[in-house]
């Protein structure tokens, strides 16, 4: 009896359920249509490619941008007892060719590709002599050039559709706004896919954002409850991560600095550390993530803001793939907002562009200074909704206090009228508190009527309510001119008394939001025999340094919780454990049971 989609998820993979589309996606491409699958990072895309990959006969051709993903998805593959390779430049002509032997052998049932690799007319004429079951292009969003990630060798994957006719094509992706959407179909010209579009909702990821005042002490006050735990920390600069890395070796943290500075050596190594061993830290520029398939990272932070609310849903979502719970923490201010304003206007790019760029951080300001609930409006933004408030984000735990913010703004409208509108944030809030500065003096501005005016706040606070009226355009920046601020049209109604403005006080560092969650997380890993627990997590870590794969590969975290909740005797027992299937059974599961055994 050939198997069924049903069967090989329980035996080959461990699972007793599909999730989401799964099976429905499954059904569509082994029937011999094209589709499109769209789902957040960690809904289980990859399963919607491998099982027809194992049901159709011929090789399944997978597209994916990115060398450290093929090999890491092959070696998981391999695990499972699945015949899988991929091409790429790393391999050399002997090691090519014999998985051109495999292809032609016809037992091979995946072959991973890089989109460059593929389009070469060498490889094109070796997959044609060959049966191809599906071909399925992962992170389809880098055809659009709406997208972020956009990559110019993904443009030539149109062509797949006349080189081959009859084979099923599926384009997978977790970002897509509906225009990316649109694009995808069209550039990769599938035929009347179906399309399968699954909320974007991450609800085991924590949004917390916060105003930055001192970015390393805020930081330090959201990691020292994360002691021990994986995580990515992004960066604006190289020079940053680095500093920022060493200073955090210097508190006691494993950390690691990554950008594209770095020699390929040095890269590959703090990427290795990261994957291979627990707890680490990497704090890198955008540079790093896209290829990294770990589904234990703990939590991403910003220390300084994303270009985009695409890229801020793509760079957190590589938080908590597994499913547990995870947070994505985040620090802006004042400096971020004008610093990304400047890139963009002093980009080479055309002006259709920057102003699609400009639209797209503003939409992101916007969204850092939201009263509401944040995963609310950051699923609103992709054209997902959800029914209620989260109670997972800052503004659920901790809801900012607003308040009527009319007479201070027009009390910062006035200073920067009367000074000229030709000073930074910095020289006018000197004069509103009315300090007593070389600069001040030397323009005679101790004289003005608003000179001192705004003593009731402090500059923390004064920065905050000048973030704020920037991100709602009630004034500008001349980012020409030295960042000097600027009245605009919709200034003056403001001054005018004629608009309400209600601002939120700035947040403050939310301790309460960090304290449920260590709760919530304990409570989990609590149920578990705590000894039995990192036992089993020793021999993990000792079967991964046996097989060159990095401790997932081997179990999950949640598969290997489950088992020092269930304490597992029999083969049997252990087989019901999620992310136990039959061929991971044979290899570990006496090595599993022993350890579980020595502990009851
Ligand atoms: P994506 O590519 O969409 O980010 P993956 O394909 O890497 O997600 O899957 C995320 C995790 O969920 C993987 O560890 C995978 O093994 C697991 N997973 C996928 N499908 C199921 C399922 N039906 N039941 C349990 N776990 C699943
Ligand atoms: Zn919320």
């Amino acid at each position: 009896m050939s198997p069924t989609a049903k069967s090989v998820l329980n035996d080959v993979f461990g699972y007793p359920e599909f999730r989401g589309h799964q099976e429905a996606v499954i059904a569509t491409v082994t029937r011999g249509r094209d589709a499109l699958v769209l789902q957040p990072t960690g809904g289980g895309k990859s399963i919607c490619y491998q099982i027809p990959a194992l049901l159709l006969e011929g090789t399944a051709i997978v597209v994916s941008p990115l060398i450290a993903l093929m090999q890491d998805q092959v070696a998981a593959l391999e695990q499972l007892g699945i015949d899988a390779a991929y091409l790429n430049s790393t391999l050399d002509a002997g090691a090519q060719g014999r998985v051109f032997e495999r292809l032609h052998g016809g037992s091979l049932k995946l072959l991973y590709v890089a989109p460059e690799r593929l389009m070469q007319a060498g490889t094109l004429e070796r997959l044609s002599a060959c049966r191809i079951s599906l071909i399925a292009v992962d992170e389809a969003h880098c055809v659009s050039q709406w997208g972020h990630d956009f990559r110019e060798d993904y443009l030539l994957l149109g062509e797949l559709a006349e080189r081959f006719p009859a084979v099923p094509r599926m384009a997978l992706t977790a970002t897509a706004t509906a225009q990316v959407r649109t694009e995808i179909i069209e550039r990769l010209a599938l035929h009347e896919p179906e399309r399968f579009v699954a909320g974007f909702d991450r609800p085991n990821i924590r949004y917390l954002v916060q105003g930055k005042q001192d970015a390393r002490r805020q930081l330090l006050g959201f990691l020292s409850e994360r002691r021990g735990e994986a995580g990515i920390v992004y960066c604006l600069s190289r020079k940053k991560t680095e500093s920022t890395a060493e200073w955090l070796r210097s508190q006691g943290f494993d950390a690691l600095p990554y950008h594209a500075g770095l020699d390929g050596e040095t890269r590959a190594e703090h990427q290795r550390r990261f994957v291979r061993e627990e707890g680490v830290i990497v704090v890198a520029t955008v540079a790093f993530g896209m290829g990294i398939d770990k589904p234990d990272v703990r939590f991403v932070a910003h220390l300084d803001l994303p270009k985009s609310m695409e890229a801020y849903y793509q760079e957190t979502g590589r938080a908590g793939r597994d499913g547990q719970p995870s947070v994505a923490w985040m620090v802006y201010g004042l400096q971020d907002v004008v610093r990304l304003r400047q890139m963009v206007d002093e980009s080479e790019a055309d002006e259709a562009f920057k102003r699609r760029e400009r639209a797209k951080l503003d939409a992101l300001l916007g969204w850092c200074e939201v009263t509401s609930c944040r995963r609310r409006s950051l699923l609103e933004y992709f054209g997902d909704t959800l029914d209620e408030d989260c109670g997972n984000c800052d503004v659920c735990l901790t809801p900012p206090e607003v308040f009527d913010g009319t007479v201070v703004a027009q009390k910062l409208l006035s200073a920067i009228y009367r000074t000229g509108q030709r000073f930074g944030a910095m020289h006018v809030i000197d004069v509103l508190l009315g300090k007593d500065t070389e600069k001040v003096r030397q323009h005679g501005h101790t004289d003005l009527s608003v000179y001192g005016i705004g003593s009731e706040l402090d500059q923390q606070q004064w920065r905050s309510i000048l973030r704020q009226l920037l991100v709602m355009g009630l004034l500008s920046v001349d980012t020409g001119g030295y960042g000097a601020l600027r009245l605009n049209d919709r200034s003056r109604p403001l001054l005018r008394g004629e608009i309400e403005l209600p601002l939120r006080k700035d947040l403050l560092v939310s301790r309460k939001a960090g304290k449920t969650r260590k709760a919530a997380r304990t409570v989990a890993i609590a149920d578990a025999d705590q000894d039995l627990w990192e036992a089993l997590r020793n021999c993990r870590k000792r079967l991964a340094d046996e097989n060159n794969v990095p401790p997932y590969v081997i179990f999950h975290d949640a598969t290997l919780l489950q088992m020092a909740v269930d304490k597992p005797q029999t083969p049997d027992a252990l087989l019901a454990i999620s992310g136990v299937g039959q061929t991971k059974l044979e290899r570990y599961g006496a090595e599993f049971l022993e350890v579980v055994q020595e502990a009851v």
